[in-house]
């Protein structure tokens, strides 16, 4: 189904003479999806959304006149990075136009402390150019290579770092964005402070991300570890208290033995006989976490440097944790799915093996340590065995029993994920830089009310 007349399309593509435009079926299909897969509750509600077209600019210039032309014909926008969101938030619900902003890729400056960078970047890129100043991002998700500046700002919510600088509502990494509005005349605002938090996680409802500037902090030289442990219990025990020492690390996450068949380049270190702890530490701590992991029954199973691990061509520790566990075990067996867990603070290891033992084969644990305003916040994205929806509700309420959060993962209205705009400001900034509602329709449950 098309919501957009061939009329109305071929008038608007008459509107951006020379900008990148496609409305070839299978470039249309391949950018009208992202990660949702992941859920078997969200497949069949958006495996059919198709864009009419796609379009991609190459610079501001290009942004704008798109923006000008979208709002005099009234056609909606879906904003696009690199499409790794998992909730269906770069799927264009009522078709539209996908605005595809991995044109717009350039580190424009790196200072002391400070990048400054278009939005449709490769977080990899902005990692390299930090890097090459001798200084690094405060955080990046496990899909750097594939996700962007402005959808990872636009969709994420933590990630690599995260453990050491907080997620990244609260670690001050966004200094700066330049957003583009979307009216008749489009206008340029720059946002800083408190302010940024009115596009961060807004899912491209809230303007288009031109340009970030990020804080940047010195770059450490980060070693790859693993640490197995006889139980699940231990490896929560010491990962509580990895968390609570000052070793510097900058990546904790936990998962069971079970998991150990779908990591396939690891193996040899992880082997499934012990749970284990994958971890990114500071070169002059390592010794300092084994020792501290020995406290707990740890053995030192791994220690290698970026080189060493590109050598022996294992698999980068960073691509191991977040929603690619996850993506290793769907790609071993598509009939896990998984849930997204605040566990309660402090998450004991007795409640880590109770719940094991009160699931069995239905539930693999997975946890990863980040920190928020200070504090620990230990995240779960258990692998869930799927069977139908209502058991997949019922093993939700389950954790919320255990004093659990669950931050369901199998929606796509961006108010129904977990705690979104209480105080209502970003609908009210909504208003003001969105006035006709074209950015991204369908996704806000709240829009009657803006
Ligand atoms: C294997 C895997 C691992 C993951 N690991 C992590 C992780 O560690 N941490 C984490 O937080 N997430 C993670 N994610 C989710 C996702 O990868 C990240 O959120 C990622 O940063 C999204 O970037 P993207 O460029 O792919 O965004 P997209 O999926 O293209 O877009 C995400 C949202 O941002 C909006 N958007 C895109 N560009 C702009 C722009 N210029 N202006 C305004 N809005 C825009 C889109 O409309 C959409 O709503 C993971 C996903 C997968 C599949």
């Amino acid at each position: 189904m098309s919501y957009v007349t061939a009329d109305t399309l071929q008038r608007f593509r008459e509107d951006i003479p020379g900008v990148d435009a496609s409305i070839e079926l299978g470039e249309r299909q391949a950018k009208s999806k992202d990660f949702h897969w992941y859920s078997p509750i969200l497949t069949p509600q958006l495996q059919h959304c198709l864009a009419d077209i796609v379009v991609k600019p190459r610079d501001e210039e290009e942004v704008r006149a798109i923006i000008k032309a979208a709002v005099k014909h009234r056609i909606s926008m879906t904003l696009r990075g690199g499409g790794t969101g998992n909730y269906g938030q770069s799927v264009p619900l009522q078709g539209g136009i996908i605005l595809d902003m991995t044109g717009c890729n350039q580190v424009i400056a790196v200072g002391d402390g400070e990048l400054r960078v278009q939005a449709g970047a490769y977080i990899k890129s902005a990692l390299d150019a930090a890097l090459a100043s001798g200084q690094q991002l405060m955080m990046y998700p496990s899909t750097m290579r594939a996700a962007t500046i402005g959808g990872y700002l636009g969709g994420g919510f933590a990630g690599i770092g995260s453990v050491r600088h907080g997620i990244i509502r609260d670690s001050g990494m966004i200094v700066a964005l330049k957003i583009m509005t979307i009216e008749e005349e489009p206008r340029i605002i720059e946002l800083t402070g408190k302010d940024v938090s009115f596009v961060f996680h807004s899912w491209g409802t809230t303007g288009v991300i031109l340009e970030a500037s990020l804080k940047l902090v010195k770059a450490e030289t980060w070693i790859d570890c693993i640490a197995t442990f006889p139980t699940y219990g231990d490896t929560i025990a010491f990962g509580n208290a990895a968390f609570d020492s000052d070793l510097d690390i900058f990546l904790l996450s936990a998962v069971e033995k079970r998991f150990a068949p779908f990591y396939k380049r690891t193996q040899k270190y992880f082997d499934g006989s012990r749970d284990a702890i994958f971890s990114m530490v500071n070169i002059r701590d390592v010794d300092a976490f084994f020792e501290l992991a020995a406290r707990f029954g740890g053995h030192r199973s791994m220690a290698v440097s970026e080189q060493e691990s590109k050598e022996a061509q294992l698999r980068p520790i960073h691509t191991t944790a977040f929603n690619h566990t996850t993506l290793m075990a769907l790609q071993a067996d598509p009939s896990w799915t998984y849930l997204q867990v605040v566990m309660p603070a402090p998450y004991t290891p007795e409640l880590a093996e109770a719940q094991l033992a009160k699931f069995g084969d239905e539930v693999l644990m997975h946890h990863e340590y980040t920190r928020e305003h200070g504090r620990v916040r230990l995240g779960g994205l258990p692998l869930i065995k799927f069977t139908t929806a209502e058991r997949l509700t019922e093993i939700m309420r389950i954790f919320e029993a255990d004093g659990c959060t669950i931050n369901n993962p199998h929606i796509f209205k961006l108010e129904d994920g977990g705690r979104f705009d209480p105080e209502g400001v970003k609908m009210a900034f909504r208003r003001q830089v969105d006035p006709l509602g074209l950015l991204n329709p369908g996704k806000l449950r709240s829009l009657s009310a803006a």
